[in-house]
């Protein structure tokens, strides 16, 4: 059974005029959602927040009281030129990565067996200490340090397929054995940091700009799967990022809409194998409005479908 979380504030993250993490891309795929039919099988269910506590088990405290400090009463304030925090975009930041966590739950405690968070920001780039890269928290990388204390879950799986390496939840998940984190990405790009981090638990997967989908599925199935299958994980979180897509502008893969079905079957088969099914997923970046829609609908269905 699937479920879609998704929070009404995580449209009121405001960022600068033609900034690509804009709120349009959650409306957009909100309303493909609607428009195709999905909502109606799969209705939308509102996250909660996540609570402070969880937050500061995975991220500095300082972090949080830096955030806090720098949310403007109005406007917009900069963390750096990619990354911009308005009046709601804490709280927003804080629906996201509650959404995850839910998700966890839900999975652990049966009450689903695969979880979509349709929220925004995304938080793949944010560390430990600092919000960078359009994110502020990171949403997976708390849901799976936190999953460690839940019943039945001893080892957890991150799997992040988004063009950019997903730097935040490596630094951040590297200190737990217990958890896997594999990650694709375009390279050299964006961020260029804790890509080249060597110690089991970490699988980095650079790719060159302009390949395609036969490329990336034959280094996923390369560097991926024999690591889940010796790490044989109880829960499988995704970071799934669509901006490997053609006709993404930010960028520069050339994967279609099949790949993202592609890589979500195979991460529910292996889900089938080692983790009772149970897959949480949540949206990091895509920035076409039409393919990041058509691909996460494409995700949406193979994660409903098996
Ligand atoms: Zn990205």
């Amino acid at each position: 059974m699937l479920r879609i979380y998704t929070h009404e504030d995580c449209l009121e993250h405001l960022v600068p005029e033609h900034h690509p993490e804009r709120p349009a891309r959650l409306a957009f795929l909100i309303e493909h959602l609607e428009r195709t039919g999905f909502t109606k099988d799969y209705p939308l269910q509102v996250a909660p927040q996540i609570g402070k506590v969880l937050m500061g088990h995975a991220h500095d405290a300082t972090l949080i009281h830096q955030l806090t400090e720098r949310v403007p009463e109005a406007g917009l304030t900069p963390i750096d030129p990619d990354t911009w925090i308005s009046p709601k975009s804490l709280i927003a930041a804080r629906y996201a990565a509650g959404a995850v966590w839910q998700g966890v739950q839900d999975v652990m405690t049966g009450e689903a067996t695969r979880v979509f968070c349709a929220v925004r920001p995304p938080g793949h780039h944010a560390e430990s200490g600092g919000p960078m890269g359009f994110c502020l928290l990171n949403s997976i990388a708390i849901a799976a340090i936190n999953a460690l204390a839940l019943p039945g879950v001893q080892r957890v799986a991150v799997l992040d397929f988004d063009v950019h390496h997903g730097n935040g939840t490596v630094e951040m998940c590297r200190k737990h054995p217990e958890i896997l984190v594999c990650s694709s990405f375009q390279h050299p790009f964006y961020p260029g940091r804790y890509h080249d981090v060597v110690q089991s638990n970490i699988v980095n997967t650079p790719l060159d700009a302009g390949i395609a989908g036969d490329t990336f599925r034959r280094a996923i199935e390369a560097s991926w799967w024999s690591a889940i299958e010796s790490h044989q994980p109880d829960l499988i979180l995704v970071s799934a990022g669509f901006d490997g897509h053609r006709e993404d502008p930010v960028g520069n893969w050339n994967l279609e809409d099949d790949d993202y079905g592609w890589v979500t079957a195979e991460i529910v088969a292996l889900a089938g194998q080692y983790s009772s099914g149970r897959v949480v997923s949540v949206l990091e970046g895509g920035y076409d409005l039409n393919a990041l829609a058509r691909s996460a609908l494409v995700h949406l269905e193979t994660l409903a479908s098996a």
